[in-house]
């Protein structure tokens, strides 16, 4: 592994943390403490932490030895000295006379010990760096090492391979127990650079921030020449179908069945969101023979347990053209892994954690022979964390099998760090918004209404996805929001298909359709001409059609409803004159909401329209209010607030009328008006 020391980067990081009041310590502290967490063969999301001792004066004037360790909620690749709560470091040390302490307590009195009081919470960890005098302590899980542990006899391998420098301490579950156990076996090897936890990662330490950094490169540098002596064996293929179903094919089939029915008859579902991944590392582990004995044994180190569950669910490779045979086999095989997480959980619970209530049996890992994994969650950011912990778990156990068998902590310790209330702490309490795990697709996403619309669905926690024929103007629109910008050409049925197995190939499936893509036509319908009249309705009509059977033919696949939402304007149901051509293909398309609606209603999809008025946007220019408000002699605000109520609509308001839609698990065939009040255009 390559030292990314830089005497330049340290003294620049010295000069830039000190304008933020952080002393010399502190600033190296944070900076190797980013150069590990870049490193994602030393740790990933939240895995590893960091500390220094140092001193810091208070309000008055005095001196206090603190430890700064790294604080929860902080990812180590980009730590800021706020990520390193200062505490008492007298306090803590004397917590190691104690022969045992609970949980709370420990949290407890670091809390108490916080030089600032809304500094966040020490790592579970941070009583280990308080135990080894060193002045700078850096953990990681690194995987070379890992792969040296995680396996029979990984003990007196880690033993042989790291001798005094690194001495091993035995697996116990990370917290006060763990940190006792280092603090012994350090103490019988003052000397050494390291400790090396079994099954679980490494320490190094030293009187700086470099020699403390220079040490964790050469110890899992040493692990990684180890395994590589032992040879790179790729695990020994199982028999797969000569022709797979792809990945797009199966994800909504998946996604389907990892929805939790909060509520069927309600048509509500807790949904999740998909990542997929199949690089060589992952096809190698999920078509090996033995993929049923490895993967099943439980994570590579503890702390990816809350991430991952301790197993992932295993799923038949699919094969091409039978994917009912797939779906009722994935059905199946998900029905049992629940049924085995609860014989778990009772297992574990029935006498030493009589009050624990279950966590939810849901698989967080899908492995698929031929196809690759899927990680899931609640959002598209967990599914992602989830599938990187994955990758690195796939590539350690490949890097134990080309050599050995895999060996993960016993199921009872897998389940201790399961249900650690610190270990829980850490996915923190998450406020679940309206839409969240469902995936929402806007088309026409780039004008002033389709973008209003992404936001607001994103507001309500939806993932977004905005279509725009422009691509550019589509990706950077759903950049502000954090979503996925793609090209699609509504009409084009191939671009549409494209489009949405880009929707499946980033989130799984897709929840939500709101079909706003559109433009306006006129000429007076008895002499306008037949290709004006088809233009509109190929992208007024039929680019309506195209989306909403690309969207439905996925949600059928996901087996738990879906919106369907179209703009519609009010030419659909009060022509004006002139408007022909854009009017009726907008009535088609009211029609074509309706039929959706008997067609798929049973399906639990929901079909519904909004009917928008006179709204600033691509159809509505600035130029055209002009022109409109002086040729009625009236001033531009009053023309647009020239309805009922006397207020300007606004894209906000027909975005907020979608979502509104999106919730109303029981309306279907309906329109809603967002005109400010137009008696002619009510609906009739
Ligand atoms: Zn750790």
């Amino acid at each position: 592994m390559q030292n990314l020391w830089s005497d330049k980067d340290a003294r620049a990081a010295v000069k830039h943390y000190a304008k933020q009041g952080a002393n010399a310590d502190v600033a190296l502290r944070t900076y190797t403490t980013r150069l590990l967490g870049g490193e994602p063969r030393l740790v990933q999301h939240g895995g590893g932490n960091t500390s220094v001792k140092t001193t810091v004066t208070d309000r008055v004037g005095n001196k206090i030895d603190v430890l700064c360790v790294k604080g929860s909620g902080w990812d180590m690749a980009t730590i800021e000295p706020a990520g390193l709560p200062a505490v008492r470091l007298e306090v803590l040390l004397q917590l190691a006379g104690l022969d045992t302490l609970a949980d709370e307590d420990m949290v407890n009195i670091q809390r108490a010990n916080l030089i600032d009081s809304a500094a966040p919470t020490p790592s579970v960890e941070a009583l280990l760096h308080a135990f080894i005098p060193h002045k700078f302590i850096d953990h990681t899980h690194a995987n070379a090492v890992l792969a040296l542990c995680d396996r029979p006899g990984g003990l007196r391998l880690c033993r042989d391979v790291f001798g005094a420098r690194a001495p091993v301490v035995p697996y116990v579950m990370p917290g006060f127990a763990l940190a006792k156990n280092a603090k012994d076996v350090f103490e019988a090897n003052p000397d050494c650079e390291g400790l090396i936890l079994h099954k679980h990662g490494i320490f190094t330490f030293g009187r700086t921030a470099r020699e403390a950094y220079d040490r964790m490169i050469a110890l899992v540098s040493l692990a990684e020449r180890q395994l590589r002596k032992a040879g790179a064996k790729r695990p020994a293929p199982a028999r797969l179908p000569k022709d797979l179903a792809s990945a797009t094919e199966i994800a909504p089939i998946l996604r389907g069945l990892a929805a939790a029915p909060l509520d069927r008859d309600e048509g509500r579902w807790t949904h999740v969101v998909l990542d997929h991944r199949s690089g060589r590392n992952i096809l190698d582990y999920v078509n090996g023979r033995a993929l049923a004995r490895y993967s099943q044994q439980g994570p590579v180190t503890p702390d990816h347990v809350i991430r991952t569950k301790p197993r992932p669910l295993i799923l038949p490779a699919p094969e091409h053209g039978r994917l009912d045979d797939f779906t009722a086999a994935a059905r199946t095989a998900m029905d049992q892994y629940q049924a085995a997480y609860h014989a778990y959980f009772k297992r574990h619970t029935a006498q030493a954690h009589p009050k624990k209530k279950p966590l939810d049996p849901m698989p967080r890992v899908l492995l698929v022979p031929g196809v690759g994994l899927f990680g899931l969650g609640a959002t598209a950011k967990d599914a992602s964390i989830v599938a990187d912990i994955a990758e690195t778990c796939a590539s350690v156990v490949l890097d134990v099998e080309s050599g050995g068998r895999f060996e993960s902590l016993d199921e009872r310790d897998q389940f201790d760090m399961e249900y650690w209330s610190l270990e829980q702490a850490k996915l923190g309490k998450r406020v679940d918004k309206a839409l969240q795990g469902q995936v929402a697709v806007i088309t026409g996403a780039a004008g002033t209404i389709g973008a209003a619309t992404a936001a607001a669905f994103k507001r309500q926690g939806a993932e977004v996805v905005l279509l725009d024929l422009d691509g550019d103007a589509a990706r950077a629109a759903a950049k502000k929001l954090g979503g996925l910008g793609l090209p699609c050409d509504v009409t084009q049925k191939k671009s549409v298909a494209a489009a949405f197995d880009a929707v499946v190939a980033a989130y799984g499936g897709l929840d939500i359709l709101v079909s706003n893509a559109g433009a306006a036509w006129t000429g007076r319908i008895g002499e306008v001409g037949d290709d004006i009249l088809r233009k509109s309705f190929e992208l007024n009509f039929f680019g309506a059609q195209n989306v909403a059977q690309a969207a439905v033919r996925i949600m059928r696949a996901q087996c738990n409803g879906g919106t369907l939402l179209f703009n519609v304007s009010k030419q659909a149901v009060n022509p004006g004159p002139n408007f022909g051509p854009y009017g009726l293909p907008k009535a088609a398309a009211l029609a074509l909401m309706r039929q959706y609606a008997v067609d798929y209603g049973a399906d639990g999809i929901t079909s519904n329209a909004v009917n928008a008025d006179r709204i600033r946007s691509g159809l509505l220019t600035g130029d055209m209010v002009k022109l409109r408000s002086k040729a009625r002699g009236v001033s531009e605000r009053d023309y647009m607030a020239g309805n009922l109520l006397g207020r300007e609509v606004r894209a906000d308001d027909v975005a907020d009328a979608f979502v509104s839609l999106a919730l109303a698990r029981k309306t279907t065939g309906a329109v809603l008006t967002v005109d400010g009040g137009n008696i002619a255009a009510a609906m009739r």
